[in-house]
Formats: C-alpha cells, structure tokens, sequence
C-alpha cells in the first residue's frame, strides 16, 4: 500500500481542540485505506516561546542546547496527537527526529539531512500503525547529538520521509488554502494558484514565501516526491506542485506571484588589503559559525579588494557584527558594515527581462516607493525597497502583473 505523509503547521495543532481536529482529519485518511505517516509541528507559536525563554535564562544560549529545548516543541504535539487519536479508536505511535531515523549533519540550528533509515516506521506500519512524527529535528550520527532543520523545517521532515518511504506522497496542511500569487494576509487579492511547477515553486520559497520550507521544495524537486499544500481546516483541493513539463501547469506565464521578504539584515563585508584566499576563510567561518546566514555575494573588484554579502535575521546578523574580529579570523583589514530592515520583493516566474524591470520600477514610482535595487534570477526578478515600504511595494507589484487583464 503507498504510503502518504501528511503534515500538519503549528497553527493547525494550536491547542487541544484543533489536535482533536486533527486527528478527525487523520482517521479518515486512515479509514480511507492510506498507510499512513503524519509529521507535527510545535504547537502555535511555542518555538517563538521557547526561544524566548531561552534568552530570558541566557544571553547566549549554546546551539546544541538550542536544539535540545526547540526539538521539545515538536515531541509534545507528536505525543497529543497519538493519545487523541487512540481515544478515536485509531492505533497509533509516535517517534522523535532520531527514532524515525533522520540522520543529519552536526550543524546545530541549521541541519541538513543526510539520511533517512526509516526502520521503526517501516515496522510500525506494518503493523497497521498510523505513525506521527516529531518534525524539525533529526540526531547526527557522527556527534550523537539532537539536532533540528531550521525554522520552518517541519515542511523538509515530511517530505524526506515521504522521499524515504517511496513510492508516496505529501501533503502538507497549513493555515491557508494553498499556495496563493502572494501572502494571502498582505495582499488581499491573492488568488490560489491550483498547479506550480517545482521551480517556481523553489523560487517562491527561497525568496520569502514561506507557505512551503525552501529546501522542502528542492528537496521534492529532486526526489520526485508528489507534493500538495492545503488547507487543515477547509476541504479545498489546495496546491499541487507538478514537474516543470508537466502540462497544464502555469509555466508559461510571465509571473505567477510575487514573494515578500521583510526586516532583512544585510551585512557587508569589505577588505581593503584581502585576496581571494582570505575572502574564502572569512566565508567559511562565517559559515560555520552562522550556518543561517544567506552568502548573496562575493565581489573581487581587484586582486586586493573584496567585498562579501549576506542577508539573514537580525539576531544573527548582530552576534556576528559583535563576534567579526574573532570570526573572521587573523589577517587582512576587513570591515563589517550591518543595516537592518531592508525588504526584498520578487516577481516569481520564467523568462523575466528588461520589460518586466521597467514595468515593476513603474508601478513602485506611482505607489511611491523607492527602489533601492533591482536583480534578475533565471527565475526571479528581486526588488530591495526600504522596509517600511514592503507591503506596499508587494500590493503594487501584485496589482501590475496579477491582477485585471
Ligand atoms: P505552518 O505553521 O502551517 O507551517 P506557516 O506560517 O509556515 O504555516 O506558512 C503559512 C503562511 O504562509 C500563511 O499563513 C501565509 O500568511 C504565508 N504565506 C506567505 N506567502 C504565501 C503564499 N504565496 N501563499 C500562501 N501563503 C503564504
Ligand atoms: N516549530 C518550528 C518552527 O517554528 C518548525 C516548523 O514549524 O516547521 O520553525
Ligand atoms: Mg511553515
């Protein structure tokens, strides 16, 4: 029997009465004849608490502790589940990151999956089990240690274990309907785009859309794994995200949404006497220090000079402004500049050009927002205004390429 892998967001598991709802939801996939395996996430904004917990202990709270106290979020809601479906009569086990298997790196906050050796899940389904799963985290092998995915990472277990149980689908079941042409909270208009091929899809999520976990979506991408988004509490046939070929799908429209990143930090780094090589060390500490923090690039204006860019959270981006003497090591004159609250805004779609540039700087103009720069992806067109602009910038955006005609 295929297997289906069906996940749930926190605010589908926010309190008792909605994870009752939810397991509602999950005997009747099960009654419906699917092997089933569902991944939880932390129950509303409980990560958010944790964090903040933490840092109410400690200004500096270790990474691998981090992991040990978020990772907690997700195993409460994988427990609840299991016990309310048991009260349905539905047979029922769940399993942490580490007992389904999900081997990852040893990059505490930020890990990447390695393996999945779905073994216990394996047997329990064969046992006629529904098995819930607590996602976000996963053990490394090489440290023993507890590890999780990143925020948001729920997404990328569900998927890695459907990759794993193959041949099976997901399903992940969020707040909204599906996938919408922007943030359905910011722009009133959005429609539900009911078919997006992985591509655009992947580009969506790495540039703020974050109804899906970007590496979820590569990770589909390259696994083949068939992937919906729905909604957890409206019976609406969501999201399908369908190969690139695939036809019907809407690839061949210009731009099919634009994606909205707010209260971005970017960080520059400049050397004035620093080569290649030394730019190449400040990268990699930076790295392994702040995995999160996103390199956008990396200019070498002569054999001396250089300059490094990253985006990433404000946090981040001020521990690392405190810590860059000792990060980036010894050698080189190296400055690090920070501002925060810059926005990005993208049009997300294929073949996007000097027309569409002049067009998006034209609408901004007449919605009085100020561009601050403008860049092109394969399948992408990025716009950075000030923060404070963000939703505006995206409303109007959303209204030249989307809406009307
Ligand atoms: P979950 O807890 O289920 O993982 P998230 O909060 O991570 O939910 O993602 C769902 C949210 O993503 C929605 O509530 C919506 O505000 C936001 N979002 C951003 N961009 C989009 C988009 N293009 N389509 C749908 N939702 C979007
Ligand atoms: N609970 C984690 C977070 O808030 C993971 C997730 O929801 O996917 O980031
Ligand atoms: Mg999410």
């Amino acid at each position: 029997m295929p297997v289906l892998v069906q996940k749930f967001g926190g605010t589908s598991v926010h309190g008792p009465e909605r994870i009752r709802a939810v397991a509602r939801r999950i005997a009747e996939a099960r009654a419906a004849g699917h092997a089933l395996v569902v991944v939880v996430s932390a129950m509303g904004d409980t990560t958010d608490e944790l964090i903040a917990l933490a840092h109410r202990v400690s200004p500096t709270p270790s990474r691998r502790e981090m992991d040990m106290l978020l990772s907690t979020g997700e195993r409460v809601s994988m427990a609840l589940t299991a016990m309310a479906l048991d009260d349905l009569g539905v047979e029922a086990i769940s399993f942490t990151g580490s007992q389904s298997g999900i081997l990852t790196d040893d990059s505490h906050s930020h890990a990447r999956i390695l393996a999945v050796r779905p073994e216990r899940i394996r047997a329990a389904l064969d046992q006629g089990k529904v098995v819930i799963v607590a996602g976000f985290q996963g053990v490394s092998p090489a440290t023993k240690e507890i590890t999780t995915l990143g925020r948001g990472g729920s997404d990328t277990t569900a998927v890695a274990l459907a990759a794993a149980l193959a041949p099976a689908r997901c399903e992940i079941f969020t707040d909204v309907d599906g996938v919408f042409t922007a943030d359905p909270r910011v722009v009133p208009a959005a429609r539900i785009v009911p078919r997006l091929p992985f591509t655009l899809c992947a580009a969506l999520a790495h540039s703020g859309g974050r109804v899906l976990h970007a590496r979820c979506v590569d990770l589909a991408a390259r696994e083949r794994v068939p992937l919906t988004v729905r909604s957890a509490f409206e019976d609406h046939p969501g999201t399908h995200i369908v190969p690139d070929d695939e036809e019907g799908s809407v690839e061949q429209a210009r731009v099919v949404a634009i994606a909205h990143q707010g209260d971005v930090s970017v960080l520059i780094a400049e050397g004035n006497a620093g080569g290649v090589a030394e730019a190449r060390g400040i990268v990699e500490n930076v790295h392994e220090a702040f995995p999160a923090l996103q390199l956008v690039a990396h200019e070498q204006a002569t054999a001396t000079h250089g300059a490094l860019v990253w985006t990433g959270a404000r946090d981040d981006a001020e521990q690392l402004k405190a810590r860059f003497r000792e990060v980036r090591g010894p050698g080189g004159e190296w400055t690090l500049a920070v501002e925060h609250g810059a926005a990005f805004v993208s049009l997300i779609g294929l073949g996007l050009g000097a027309p569409e540039a002049v067009r998006a700087v034209r609408a901004l103009e007449q919605a009085g927002v100020a561009l601050v720069a403008l860049r092109t992806t394969p399948s992408a067109m990025i716009v950075r205004v000030a923060g404070e602009a963000c939703e505006a910038a995206t409303r109007a955006l959303h209204a030249e390429f989307l809406e009307g005609a």
